[in-house]
């Protein structure tokens, strides 16, 4: 095989970018837009020594699965890379793909996962978006999207993803820009004023922020732009994010208030948050919502616990936590997401969570060596490399009764299950949920639970004599049949 080959090639699986990958005389092709099931026409691309890339010319037999795109520029974006198959196949193919890197890199062959669980719509989910703004080759001022991997911009103001009120912010910006001569940023000459459009949504206060990323400190004519997006209902914030950079990192330092307040609040249960244009918010709230809840289910709670929520971003995970447990200590790398999970604890009126900026391999061994601080159940949800070895070898030492892995990489999950089930833990059971449909990402929840006799349930029972009471000699009885060590607190 070789560049330029025309091939016939039945797409047997995908890659982690969405890729089809067909075999073809024992090298695997990697086809964009092509899904598993497709006979398709491909040209050859390129060729490694192994594998090779390969372009969907035609599909000849298409996949039992195969759907219409719903966006029509769902093949140039690349944004999503699974929208040309039917959702139930979709999810059948992410649970799929987290049961086989269990399988396959953990050795777990036999993993009880729950069903998938999955959105029931899933369009229109983001609560955050962020449009780069440009011109077309006929001089209009276009938003949309950078086309895979360049930075030119194709103009669509619908992303089907987004939340429903990104269109018409877009179409009130862009009529000031035009009727004010603002002009948009032009990444080649560093001229111009408006480089991107964020716009965050909150799903249930249904609260609009509209912040403008400008190569400068103010905007020409800006009373006409408030006063456009004031009209719509819900807008809450509309500020200026300043970033004279010459760089494509979306977002600069300072935010420049214009109208209103700085942030937004939104619900993840019954938790508010404070969310300004600079903060990490979970992007679908919906299902965000229902995969904390099975975290706070496979913690276990019952009020006695301390709980680690290491990786803890802006204390989504703590808060909810600390609903049910005695304590909680949130650990992330961020200090601005530190500020913000204070922030929410205590505009919650929560009072037992204590967050520590700093590396989580750092901070838990150095508090670990701390008189009196345990860890009951450990939560951990990092990035995709998955935890650093130093901080698993800590996690065994501490010996939690109960740890949860949230995972956005199914791999690197497999491989940390596999280095604490060789070191004292027991995979209970998982379960998959679909935050970001059409798209291949997906996370993962598991529950391990610590199999040595040293491992301690949590049962919460009340001292004294009378009906639902329980004396010390009885606590001492059931331990002994039961073979376990009673620890009071
Ligand atoms: N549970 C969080 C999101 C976790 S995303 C929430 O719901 O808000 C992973 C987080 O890990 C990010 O916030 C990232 O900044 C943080 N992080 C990355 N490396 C880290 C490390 N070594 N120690 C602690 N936090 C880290």
């Amino acid at each position: 095989m070789k560049k330029d080959d025309i091939v016939k090639v039945k797409i047997e699986d995908m890659g982690t970018d969405g890729a089809g990958i067909g075999k073809m005389d024992g090298f695997a092709l990697f086809i964009k837009d092509a899904i598993i099931g497709d006979l398709v026409e491909a040209k050859v691309m390129k060729m490694k020594k192994n594998y090779g890339y390969a372009r969907l010319m035609k599909v000849l037999e298409p996949s039992p699965d195969r759907v219409e795109a719903v966006c029509p520029a769902a093949r140039q974006c690349g944004g999503c890379q699974l929208q040309v198959m039917d959702y139930q196949a979709q999810l059948r193919y992410k649970e799929n793909k987290v049961r086989n890197n269990l399988k396959r890199i953990g050795g777990f062959p036999d993993v009880e996962l729950e069903p998938i669980v999955g959105m029931e719509v899933p369009l229109y989910y983001r609560n955050k978006a962020q449009f780069p703004i440009g011109k077309d080759k006929n001089g209009r001022i276009i938003a949309g999207f950078y086309a895979g991997r360049t930075h030119s911009i194709i103009a669509n103001r619908k992303c089907f993803l987004g939340a429903r009120v990104n269109e018409p912010i877009l179409d009130r910006v862009i009529a000031y820009m035009e009727s004010e001569h603002v002009e948009p940023y032009d990444e080649m000459t560093g001229r111009g004023l408006v480089r991107h459009v964020l716009i965050r949504y909150g799903f249930t206060t249904h609260e609009i922020m509209v912040c403008l990323v400008v190569n400068g400190r103010k905007l020409p004519g800006v009373e006409r732009l408030v006063k456009s997006l004031t009209e719509m209902e819900g807008m809450t914030s509309i500020t200026l994010n300043v970033n004279q950079e010459r760089t494509n990192v979306i977002l600069g330092k300072e935010i420049v208030s214009l109208w209103g307040k700085d942030y937004i609040e939104d619900y993840i249960g019954k938790i508010k948050y404070q969310i300004s244009p600079l903060s990490f918010y979970q992007v679908n709230p919906v299902q965000t919502e229902k995969l904390y809840g099975k975290a706070l289910e496979y913690a276990g709670l019952t009020g006695a616990e301390i709980v680690w929520d290491l990786y803890c971003g802006i204390g989504t995970i703590s808060l909810f936590l600390a609903q049910k447990a005695k304590w909680v200590y949130g650990v992330e790398i961020v200090p601005d997401a530190i500020r913000d999970a204070r922030n929410n604890a205590k505009i919650n009126g929560i009072r037992n969570v204590e967050f520590f900026v700093g590396k989580a391999e750092e901070v838990l061994p150095e508090k670990a060596a701390e008189d009196g601080i345990r860890a009951d159940v450990i939560v951990v949800d990092p990035p995709r490399k998955g935890c650093e070895e130093s901080l698993l070898k800590t996690i065994v030492e501490m010996g939690a009764g109960t740890v949860v892995y949230v995972s956005c990489d199914s791999a690197t999950l497999a491989r940390d299950l596999r280095y604490l089930c060789d070191r004292g833990y027991e995979l209970v059971r998982g379960q998959v949920v679909d935050q970001f449909g059409m798209t291949v990402h997906v996370e993962s929840i598991v529950l391990l639970s610590h199999k040595s006799p040293d491992s301690h349930i949590n049962i919460k029972v009340e001292f004294g004599e009378g009906e639902g009471k329980v004396s010390l000699d009885e606590i001492a009885e059931s331990a002994e049949k039961y073979k376990l060590a009673p620890r009071v607190t």
